[in-house]
């Protein structure tokens, strides 16, 4: 027999989680689990914590908590230049539900909130009060996340696409979003993300060398377009093939950078 657990802090929630124990996010994916039977859920944790719905910009950084959801991300002013990221995830049903937390954990080719947050060198916080790296956090998962903050970027500094075959509610073949930071005209500290194209969420660490100092133009990103998937094994699936991830990535990518279509 499932039982539900309600704890009225995350920290709570986070000592009752071990075996046989999921935590519930929005429940997008963990309702779907259950409603198909998943016979290692014994139960279900879930927390009231209010701090895990904030979403507060303090001193230039914003933090979100991991039970914000995408449409409290489309209903946020701060939060407009993630307004196109929340908007690419699933139907409005699937956007009441989905949470920040829970996209960090979404299965290929699911994570596109992910895939911004790596661009935007997000940490996550976890329960506990401990703070990691998010591309650290994403190759063990462990701990109750609690929240994500991350420097707000500045006006067009930010951007985001997502390749779909079904509009406007397809999975991703791939999804990518940057951060174009500049200094004296030159691209500096650039972060360049991709979902889709590996297990999880990946930085896309020869491009952003290629660009870094470089000028944001025709000339200036056609190296970092020639190592679009360097170091990179996207998988094959129903929705693409590992070569044809590869051959489109660099479109992608020069469309992304240089603001075409779908900033
Ligand atoms: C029809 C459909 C379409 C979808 N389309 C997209 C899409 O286009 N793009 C996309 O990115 N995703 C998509 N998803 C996947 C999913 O809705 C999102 O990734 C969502 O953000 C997951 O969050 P959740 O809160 O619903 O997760 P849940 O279902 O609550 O949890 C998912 C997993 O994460 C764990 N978890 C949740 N929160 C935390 C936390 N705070 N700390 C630790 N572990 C946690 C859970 O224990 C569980 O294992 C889709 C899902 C469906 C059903």
């Amino acid at each position: 027999m499932l039982r539900v657990e309600t704890y009225p802090t995350a920290a709570e929630a986070a000592r009752a989680l071990g075996p046989g124990a999921r935590f519930l996010g929005g429940g997008s994916l963990v309702m779907i689990e259950l409603n198909y039977g998943a016979s290692d859920i014994e139960r279900i944790v879930r927390t009231t914590d209010p701090a895990l719905k904030d979403i507060r910009v303090e001193a230039g950084r914003i933090h979100l908590g991991a039970l914000v959801t995408m449409a409290d991300v489309l209903r946020s002013r701060e939060l407009s230049f993630l307004a196109p990221v929340a908007q690419a995830v699933g139907g409005p049903a699937v956007r009441s539900a989905a949470s920040v937390g829970g996209n960090l954990f979404a299965p290929h080719p699911y994570g596109d909130f992910t895939v911004a947050l790596l661009a935007l060198d997000a940490m996550v916080q976890t329960a506990g009060g401990a703070s990691h790296p998010l591309e650290g956090y994403l190759a063990d998962r462990s701990g109750l996340v609690t929240s994500v903050s991350f420097a707000a970027p500045a006006s067009n500094e930010f951007a985001f696409r997502k390749v779909r075959r079904v509009r406007p509610k397809g999975a991703s073949v791939m999804s990518m979003a940057c951060r174009l930071s500049r200094s004296a005209g030159q691209l500096s500290g650039v972060r360049v993300a991709y979902g889709a194209m590996a297990p999880t969420a990946v930085r896309a660490k020869a491009v952003e060398q290629a660009l870094e100092g470089a000028t944001l133009d025709e000339r200036g990103i056609a190296p970092a377009l020639a190592r679009a998937t360097e170091g990179l094994d996207p998988p094959t699936d129903a929705l693409a093939s590992a070569w044809y991830r590869k051959e489109t990535a660099p479109v992608h990518l020069h469309r992304l950078l240089l603001g075409e279509n779908a900033r």
